[in-house]
């Protein structure tokens, strides 16, 4: 027997309850000699976290924001959080759920110097260039675990950033590619939430029938590879079979496929980029009856475009678009606004959203905050008929 080469790699798991969170406890679980866990974060329910985690005794578990008394052992609140990051020594740190909340633990385990596996777009979205620039000056890698910005960094290994002509993000299309358009407004949360090919949570579900994933998706891109926003491209492609593709200069495309299971992606970034035996199921190219591609068609998902504004716009506009979307989104979930009303009330936000730079964390969060007060202003101005379920 060899000696083993690499050692066994401490991750902490932030988002552990949340749908990355749980795949990424079964990466670490069916691979003892690679991965240890030593530290997870849940949301708010504890007994939750405790059962997720019950097959890793060893593990410091914390509950970021619980509503009431956690159990003994257990750490609680954001300070507890950042403390695990700070004393756990972590290899690496997947940023796995929590949404615009995971930003300060992301930046503090920036700090840490272990590498940043982020599966949680809407932190490169408030924050990327904070985000990167924290990274840059600790020495922090970051490896994306969204399945497009994973094929986008698998693309790029081992080739010249210089010549990179494009980017091309591709996105299924969702539940609502083929439906009539005027249906689209009226969608119920079941329908939207029934994704064709991803199994998902429901923030991000709803974001993939509005599309505004992808809008998000593209600037978390812009960010992660550092390219313009006129370089990155989104292609309809109903099989997601593809997850992204790189154009290079001499026109040669480098595309990555798989099967679609988050389990790949994130075992390639808790890894560090090496490649684990049997970690899913291989795509067989043969049973593949065809790979279909379309424009993107703007009329029926205006999200994309109200992104890329936001995008362009620059400044704090991306982390208002954001805030503003969570809102919306919890609006249309709990009944309060029709599926329709999210893009609208997101662009209303996010086009009249003062562009000064945001390169501080307080700047950062003022910008989230104010887009999150003018958003929930709106929705109530919307919402006036209807208090909905969870009002
Ligand atoms: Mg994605």
């Amino acid at each position: 027997m060899e000696a083993r080469v690499m050692p066994v790699a401490r991750v902490v798991v932030i988002g552990a309850t949340g749908s990355i969170g749980r795949q990424a406890l079964d990466v670490i679980a069916r691979f003892p000699g690679e991965f240890d866990l030593v530290g997870a974060v849940g949301g708010r329910r504890a007994e939750e976290l405790a059962r997720a985690c019950a097959p890793f005794p060893m593990a410091r578990l914390v509950v970021a924001d619980p509503p009431g008394q956690t159990p003994s052992g257990m750490g609680a609140g954001s300070d507890a959080v950042c403390e695990l990051l700070r004393t756990s020594q972590p290899d690496v740190v997947l940023v796995g759920g929590g949404g615009a909340g995971a930003l300060i633990p992301t930046l503090v385990a920036c700090e840490t110097g272990a590498t940043l596996a982020v599966a949680v777009k809407e932190v490169m979205v408030m924050a990327g260039e904070l985000v990167t620039d924290t990274a840059r000056c600790h020495g922090t890698t970051i490896i994306p675990v969204d399945s497009e910005h994973s094929a986008i960094w698998q693309c790029l290994r081992g080739e010249d950033p210089a010549t990179v002509a494009r980017l091309v993000l591709t996105a299924s299309g969702g539940p609502f590619r083929s439906v009539p358009l005027e249906a689209i407004s009226r969608a119920t949360p079941e329908q939207a939430l029934a994704h064709p090919n991803w199994q998902m949570g429901p923030k991000i579900s709803i974001d993939s029938a509005t599309m505004m994933n992808k809008g998000l998706e593209v600037i978390e891109a812009h960010f992660l590879f550092d390219i313009p926003y006129d370089q990155i491209e989104v292609v309809v492609h109903p099989q997601s079979a593809i997850h992204s593709a790189v154009e290079f200069c001499d026109g040669m495309l480098i595309a990555q496929l798989g099967l679609p299971d988050m389990r790949a992606p994130i075992a390639l970034a808790l890894s560090g980029g090496r490649r684990l035996s049997g970690v899913v199921e291989a795509l067989h190219l043969g049973e593949l009856r065809q790979l279909e591609f379309e424009p993107l068609d703007p009329a029926r998902f205006p999200a994309l475009g109200v992104a890329r504004r936001a995008a362009v716009r620059g400044g704090g506009a991306p982390a208002a678009l954001n805030a503003a979307n969570e809102v919306a989104v919890e609006g249309f979930l709990t009944g309060r606004i029709p599926f329709g009303a999210i893009a609208e009330l997101v662009a209303e936000v996010a086009d009249s959203f003062p562009a000064d730079p945001v390169r501080s964390l307080d700047q950062v969060l003022a910008a989230d905050a104010r887009g999150r007060e003018q958003a929930r202003a709106l929705l109530s101005e919307l919402a006036g008929g209807h208090p909905g379920a969870g009002a």
